[in-house]
């Protein structure tokens, strides 16, 4: 099996109304690596008053988020009556299963941030679990050719992530402060994709920076990495995911039935997705579902 690479761009959204994100997952052309099926990079930033990261109450089903904290600081409530400070080199992971609502915010006083959302799909057998959620302080740090490696979902180079995932799936950052250069096997029944969230790196001979996502379909068995100076890739992977998903605002489900439904238990306050206590702001209003149909 021949495994081909692909050069995706990012596209430039806003994340609670002022914070500008790179959107890595979903965009044209690509929506998913593995269950891995969305990809947002927020920062490096400085942020300013106007620069605030806030995000409301808002409903997920059907996914788990995975936070990966940079720089910066920022504290997760949900329905569940979790409140975690997430710091860096730490993981926060939110399994919606059924239901789940929650909120997020820079901590006052923060001036930096960077970090990655993202989100995995849970497959059908999970999808409809009961909802958890989960804060990793330590994962799992190695040194390779000059990267310090650190294993976020998965086993990679020996070493298995604690967090609890539902799918065959990798996902590894690493960080070089000079010249580093590493060659990884991979498992080849994935497909994987890189992101660049700091500086520049050398990825199978294609020179990535922030702002563009490398695909690459299964069948590679190896993976070279070279930097000259400091930088930070993000590598992802899974086994592609075999079930038709539909995305729509926080929702991961399988057909517009369910979306209607979620929509509509949130808009109504219905208790499906219970209460965030102490976050100071409004709850997030979920949008028509009018356009449901053109996201087939
Ligand atoms: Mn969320």
């Amino acid at each position: 099996m021949s495994s081909s690479i692909e050069r995706l761009a990012t596209r430039n959204t806003l994340v609670g109304e002022s914070l500008p994100i790179r959107r890595a997952l979903p965009t044209k052309g690509r929506r998913m690596i593995g269950a891995w099926c969305f990809l947002d990079h927020a920062g490096p930033v400085t942020l300013d008053n106007d620069q605030d990261f806030r995000v409301g109450p808002h409903p997920h089903i059907g996914l788990q988020t995975f936070t990966w904290m940079i720089e910066g600081e920022i504290l997760h409530r949900d329905s569940l009556g979790y409140q975690q400070v997430l710091r860096p080199g730490q993981v926060n992971l939110m399994t919606a299963g059924q239901g789940i609502s929650h909120s997020e915010e820079a901590i006052p006083g923060q001036t930096r941030l960077h970090l990655a959302q993202l989100w995995i799909a849970l497959p059908d057998a999970h999808r409809h679990t009961v909802p958890a959620f989960q804060h990793y302080p330590t994962l799992p740090v190695l040194q390779q050719g000059g990267f310090t490696v650190t294993v976020l979902a998965g086993t990679s180079l020996e070493q298995t992530s604690p967090v609890q995932v539902y799918s065959p799936m990798t996902g590894i950052d690493l960080t070089s402060t000079g010249t580093a250069e590493t060659q990884m096997t991979l498992n080849p029944l994935f497909e994987h994709g890189a992101l660049v969230l700091d500086g520049e790196v050398t990825v199978q001979g294609e020179s990535l920076e922030p702002g563009t996502l490398l695909y690459m379909s299964p069948g590679l068995t190896q993976l070279h990495l070279k930097t000259s100076a400091a930088a930070r890739v993000l590598l992802l992977g899974g086994k592609p995911f075999n079930e038709q998903v539909l995305l729509w605002w926080n929702f991961v489900a399988r057909n517009e039935a369910e979306i209607i439904q979620a929509t509509n238990d949130w808009n109504t306050q219905s208790g499906r997705f219970g209460e965030v206590k102490g976050y100071e702001g409004e709850r997030l209003v979920a949008p028509g579902t009018e356009g449901l149909h053109l996201r087939k």
